[in-house]
């Protein structure tokens, strides 16, 4: 056999993982609910379990939720998480809150929760978000379940709330704070997860190079659209092998340790 064919072979053998023991990967953030994957679902869930992929589907809202506990539903491929984004803060609470009690025992977690000043108008809507977060995050600590934690501008501000909550298995998503806050995010025992952007972009690379490596997790944020040598394809879960990939090489691992580390990784936040 010529090197180059042996070597196909073998790339395809990782990709298909003939013949070893299977590693799962995990999206530890994804809208899989949402409606824009509604035609292509029943393919999405076969590529899920042909690539051996699972999933944590988050929710925005209320009714979001409830699509995402139908989903969960179909596969168990899909990890439910439910609860309200900080753009849908203004939602009332108590559906939610119901929701969460009646259905504690099939969820896997709380999200996508968290602040941002980018939905923000007013004082009362500042207050409702701060609101609805701690409501959120006292369910997980009440059923003792992880949480996907959205942070966009609001870092500082979730570092502080935090300290009053458990972090062992809390998920700061799309991680894109400076360097001190990560040192921050690694000191108070978050996680952290990068996700496409990982290929393109240097600082996204630094800050990857710098997380305690039992931190780390991978994510799409899908349906999120990504630039560059994505040319603004919506996220896939089929992305997930290159960011492993990508996460490897900067961190100078084989792919297959790097898919093990996350699949630890990814045990240890979801507490299974
Ligand atoms: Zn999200």
């Amino acid at each position: 056999m010529s090197e180059k064919i042996s070597l196909r072979n073998r790339f395809i053998q990782t990709i298909l993982r003939i013949g070893k023991e299977m590693t799962w990967y995990f999206d530890s953030h994804i809208h899989l609910s949402d409606p824009v994957y509604d035609p292509d679902i029943d393919i999405l869930l076969k590529q899920m379990k042909n690539l051996q992929i699972k999933a944590c589907c988050v929710s925005m809202n209320y009714k979001n939720s409830l699509q995402t506990l139908d989903l969960a539903k179909k596969s168990d491929l899909i990890l439910p998480f439910i609860g309200i984004h900080p753009e849908c803060a203004n939602e009332e609470i108590e559906n939610i809150s119901e929701l969460i009690e009646n259905n504690h025992k099939t969820i896997s977690g709380i999200g996508e929760i968290g602040l941002d000043p980018t939905y923000v108008k007013n004082d009362s809507d500042t207050k409702n978000q701060n609101q609805v977060f701690e409501k959120l995050l006292s369910f997980a600590e009440k059923y003792n379940k992880p949480v996907s934690i959205h942070s966009r501008k609001s870092l500082d501000d979730i570092f502080q709330i935090m300290t009053s909550y458990n972090t062992k298995h809390s998920l700061l998503h799309w991680f894109d704070g400076s360097k001190k806050q990560l040192k921050k995010a690694m000191d108070m025992g978050f996680f952290v997860s990068y996700g496409p952007v990982l290929i393109y972009a240097n600082d996204k690379q630094t800050l990857l190079s710098k997380t305690d490596e039992s931190q780390i997790l991978v994510e799409t944020d899908g349906p999120v659209r990504f630039s560059r040598c994505f040319e603004m394809k919506s996220g896939q879960i089929s992305f997930i092998p290159s960011v492993i990939f990508c996460a490897s090489k900067i961190l100078g691992k084989s792919f297959d340790d790097m898919a093990s580390l996350l699949e630890k990784n990814s045990n240890s936040f979801l507490g299974i």
